[in-house]
């Protein structure tokens, strides 16, 4: 299943396609988790992507859609993917939908998960995020110890993009850049709306309902 996720920041994307990708067992590709991933590591990619991460803008489209292509070529995405922040332009779905074409294959499925702006303010600025890969929030998804990790103990950190300034930034980008995607794809009748601003489990079950509506076969 090649399956794309899209919405604001915030929608809980990357929540939701965490628990997918673990039902579908197909791989979850973050494009911000790899940006994220080089910046820690001091890559000359995470040097360039940091600038514009920071400020709420857009990596560039040929530099992302390179990174994809290459994370697609890997074996895991043989039968599958779930893109988790990508594509997020038109030209980026344009060069996306080249890229599969390739090979003779297509995105098969959007997930639109769509939460107002008031909402996704509160819910990024109280974001936390551990080392570990797990993330909390402080009045939804609270650690047991204050800003402290319940699986490894480590201190949590916001993200430097969850400053409200920063959301406030990359809400603007993902009006004016990000949501015409639900057009194109809605073109391409793919498009299947969820509405994020329900809690997290209840979203996943409506989204594995409809994929298995879809007579699409798993497991869950
Ligand atoms: P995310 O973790 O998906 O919210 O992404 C964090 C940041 O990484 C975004 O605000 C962008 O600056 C950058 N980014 C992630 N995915 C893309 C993409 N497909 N195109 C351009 N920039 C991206």
């Amino acid at each position: 299943m090649r399956m794309i996720l899209l919405g604001p920041p915030g929608a809980g994307k990357g929540t939701q396609a965490a628990v997918l990708s673990a039902t579908l067992k197909i791989p979850h590709i973050s494009t911000g988790d790899i940006f994220r991933a080089n910046i820690k590591g001091g890559t000359p990619l995470g040097l360039l992507a940091k600038s514009y991460i920071d400020s709420g803008k857009l990596v560039p489209d040929d530099v992302t859609v390179d990174i994809v292509a290459n994370r697609l070529k890997e074996e895991d995405c043989a039968s599958g993917f779930i893109m988790d922040g990508f594509p997020r332009t038109v030209p980026q779905a344009v060069m996306f939908d080249e890229m599969l074409a390739k090979p003779g294959k297509k995105v098969e499925v959007v997930i639109n998960i769509t939460v107002e702006d008031s909402i996704i303010v509160k819910r990024l600025s109280g974001r936390r995020m551990c080392s570990c890969g797990r993330t909390y929030h402080i009045d939804n998804n609270p650690p047991k110890v204050e800003e402290i990790c319940d699986f490894c103990n480590s201190s949590l950190y916001i993200r430097d993009d969850d400053k409200e300034e920063t959301i406030k930034e990359r809400l603007k980008t993902y009006h004016e850049q990000t949501s015409p995607l639900v057009d194109y794809y809605q073109e391409k009748g793919l498009i299947m709306n969820f509405d994020g601003s329900k809690p997290i489990d209840v979203t996943t079950r409506e989204i594995l309902d409809s994929l298995k509506n879809k007579l699409i076969d798993f497991e869950d």
